[in-house]
């Protein structure tokens, strides 16, 4: 990291800071040469693996665009997406691997987004997981009655 005043090539680490969403640290550091303070913010790289074979770096912006398709029509906000894109990012950061395949991505957007809309995310698991014929979405259909049955019981 060259220091931005005299582009001297070594500077030395002052203080360190996490984020308060634990993904970035930003770093208060000194020039030994001129003296000069500045900050850093380091994020650990996430890369995505596409099918391709091709890496490129996550992007939640991507994850939102990829679902918001699914929620056309839904009562689904660009707050709402922001929020689940950053939950998908925590959820793959939290693998503890800094690659992850492109399918993952999909796996790690199914369970925010049915908690979020199930029209949405029956919409989006019928494309991720192509379903082919009304039987998979009467299976995804019962598993979520299902699922709503437990929550009744579990409240009662
Ligand atoms: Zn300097």
């Amino acid at each position: 990291m060259h220091c931005p005043f005299c582009r001297h090539p070594d500077s030395r680490v002052i203080d360190s800071r996490t984020s308060d969403d634990g993904l970035s640290i930003r770093r208060r550091r000194q020039c030994p040469e001129c003296g000069g303070r500045f900050s850093t913010i380091e994020t650990a790289s996430l890369t995505v693996i596409k099918r391709s074979g091709v890496a490129e770096p996550f992007s939640r912006e991507k994850v939102a665009a990829g679902v918001r398709k699914a929620c056309q029509g839904r009562p689904v906000t660009d707050d709402d997406l922001a929020l689940l894109a950053q939950r998908v990012e925590e959820d793959l950061r939290g693998t503890g691997s800094s690659q992850i395949e492109a399918g993952d991505i999909g796996l790690a957007i199914l369970g925010p987004l049915r908690e979020l809309d199930e029209v949405a995310y029956l919409r989006f698991a019928s494309v991720y997981q192509g379903f082919d014929s009304l039987e998979d979405f009467e299976t995804a259909i019962a598993q979520l009655r299902a699922d709503h049955a437990r929550d009744v019981a579990a409240e009662a």
